[in-house]
């Protein structure tokens, strides 16, 4: 590999040639400051507009300062990244910037965890020359059911965009509009509802001020929590568990499980139960569905598609119905594991109460933005009444809890409630890129051969790249595997099956880079994809810890089965556990 030597700040470093100086200042422990720039380099995703000018050094022998986040080192090259000139360089781009930002910091959703006033901060800001030139704040929000833009605070870094329209291939997003109006928008400036949004919400976990927030359910939560005629029921997805702990200063991947539920309990919620018990249950009938047409494909049954694709994440759901729709028969047509919850608690647990589903409340707390939406669905109600009343994101209840006065740190774990609350190992890894499937794959192999398996971590499915493959040996039968995380890395396999050429025969799909655990609700990384994958790690810490890691060695959900249910994929559990998808195009188009 050619190699440049160069000198940043008076240090001498060799890098691969094409390295930005930002990056070979990285590698010397200089922080260089910047709004725009952004690498997740294990995820294999990097945003480098060189737009907020933030990052400028001073490089021997040129005229004019260089961005560091665009400019290659070369030979020889002397950079110097904070001179007297280069200070004073950002502070003007900083008083520029906020000259047109909107003064509400004291209310912004953001406040306490923006980039954009730390920045003001660590630069010394204490006056914003030019305000009363700047055209601000003329109130251009926009509501959708997951996600509020406010284009007033978008300062025009760009990452929404990266992720979006390049990570991700939706190409909800795109700049707009010059000048103060400038910001980043739908085509057309329409509103992200009617837009080709998925709501996965990668835009808002990388957005550096408060332009791209979630929509808030914790005031509803807490008028239910206070109504006496309503008894509210809490589940938590796995991935919560594993970045919880952030927001309170815990490191990276420390699990907080039992002080999230003593914290829940201590909020008011009169049952705490587990997602991880409706993953398990989600394994049940994907993994029969998958048996099911794998069974019919070998006899030659050509109505039987394959391959089957995961369905338990909304984001996903929603960019297959938006971009394949001529292909939503193949997909599971389980719910997701949130909505199972709801559906079994409005049911069977309601019924054990001996209450009316209207007098419960579900409450679902996620690492996702998109099951704001998915809550919504009208197919997920009876009646108008909502399987899962509201969804809150895991930074939500991280501010919940504060709000409430709530030392995580000195609570004692607690349990979670029975029956809704008993979980396999094989629940917990749904959280992270990789374990849906295989948590389907311990289920079905054991179903399919009637064997015991010897050894249930498949590390072969697991891992950070974004497309992944592999076979697993179905005592003689091969069955191909495939993975992908971020959907422009599933968009490529779906591109396949739609042409005929997939020779997998299940593929597991999840919309944010590194699955749930870098889900858009979940505490923000700052562009450090580490985070992600010390989530991922506390993950296979908790399967590897619990009694029981298949999902159909749950006595609960057997116990659910018997009882109530009657067989997997039988006429009531598809009633209540399944559902059908929409040709998303044909809605948007209709709305437009
Ligand atoms: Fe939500 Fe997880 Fe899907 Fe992201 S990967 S959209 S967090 S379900």
């Amino acid at each position: 590999m050619e190699t440049v030597k160069l000198i940043i700040d008076n240090k001498e470093v060799e890098v691969p040639k094409g390295t930005t100086i930002q990056k070979a200042a990285k590698l010397l422990g200089i922080d260089i400051p910047t709004l725009c720039y952004m690498d997740l380099h294990d995820l294999n995703i990097e945003n480098k507009p060189g737009g907020c000018r933030i990052c400028v050094a001073e490089v021997k022998g040129r005229r004019n300062l260089a961005p560091t986040c665009s400019t290659r080192c070369e030979e020889g090259m002397v950079v110097s990244t904070h001179t007297v000139r280069v200070l004073n360089a950002r502070r003007t781009v900083m008083e520029f910037i906020l000259s047109d930002h909107p003064k509400d910091c004291l209310v912004c959703p953001k406040s306490g965890n923006c980039e954009l006033q730390s920045m003001a901060h660590r630069l010394g800001i204490r006056e914003i020359p030019g305000q009363e030139y700047a055209a601000m704040s003329t109130y251009r929000k926009d509501f959708s059911p997951s996600i509020i833009r406010d284009l007033d605070k978008c300062i025009m870094c760009r990452r929404c965009e990266t992720m979006c329209n390049t990570v991700q291939t939706v190409g909800a997003l795109s700049a707009v509009n010059r000048g103060f109006m400038a910001a980043v928008a739908p085509a057309f400036e329409q509103n992200l509802e009617f837009s080709t949004c998925t709501y996965c919400g990668q835009c808002v976990a990388v957005c550096p001020t408060g332009a791209l927030t979630e929509i808030n359910h914790v005031p509803s939560v807490l008028r239910a929590l206070v109504d006496p005629t309503k008894t509210v029921v809490v589940q938590t997805a796995p991935a919560v568990r594993a970045a919880l702990g952030e927001e309170f200063g815990y490191e990276p991947g420390t699990l907080v499980t039992g002080k999230m539920v003593a914290a829940l309990r201590a909020l008011g919620f009169k049952y705490v139960f587990d997602t991880d018990f409706a993953a398990d249950l989600t394994i049940i009938e994907e993994g029969t569905e998958l048996l099911d047409r794998l069974t019919r494909h070998l006899k030659g049954d050509k109505t039987a598609r394959l391959p089957i694709l995961t369905s338990c994440c909304p984001g996903w759901v929603n960019f297959f119905e938006e971009y394949f729709p001529d292909l939503k028969d193949v997909p599971s047509t389980s719910k997701s594991p949130q909505q199972m919850f709801g559906a079994i608690a409005k049911t069977y647990f309601a019924d054990i109460l001996g209450i009316n589903r209207k007098d419960m409340v579900v409450v679902s707390i996620m690492p996702c933005l998109a099951k704001k939406y998915e809550c919504q669905r009208p197919e997920f109600s009876v009646d108008n009444n909502p399987d899962v009343d509201f969804s809150i994101s895991t930074r939500e209840l991280a501010a919940f809890i504060k709000q409430a006065n709530i030392d995580l740190k000195t609570l004692k774990d607690e349990e979670f409630d029975a029956p809704l609350g008993e979980s396999s190992g094989a629940g917990v890894i749904f959280g992270t890129t990789g374990g849906v499937i295989e948590a389907a794959v311990r289920t079905a192999y054991e179903v399919h051969t009637g064997k015991k398996l010897e050894r249930v971590d498949f590390t072969e499915l697991r891992g950070l790249e974004g497309v992944r493959s592999a076979t697993i040996d179905f005592n003689g039968l091969p069955i191909n595997i495939g993975i992908a995380h971020g959907l422009g890395n599933a968009r490529k396999l779906l591109d396949d099956v739609r042409s005929g050429k997939s020779q997998f025969h299940a593929i597991e799909v999840m919309a944010c880079p590194g699955g749930c655990i870098g889900g858009g609700g979940q505490p923000l990384h700052h562009g450090n994809s580490e985070i992600i994958k010390e989530r991922a790690a506390a993950l296979y810490r908790e399967d590897r810890q619990k009694p029981l890691r298949k999902s159909h060695d749950n006595p609960f959900i057997k116990k659910l089965y018997e009882e109530f249910l009657g067989k997997p994929n039988g006429e009531k559990a598809h009633h209540l556990l399944h559902t059908h998808y929409f040709d998303k195009k044909k809605k948007i188009m209709i709305k437009q």
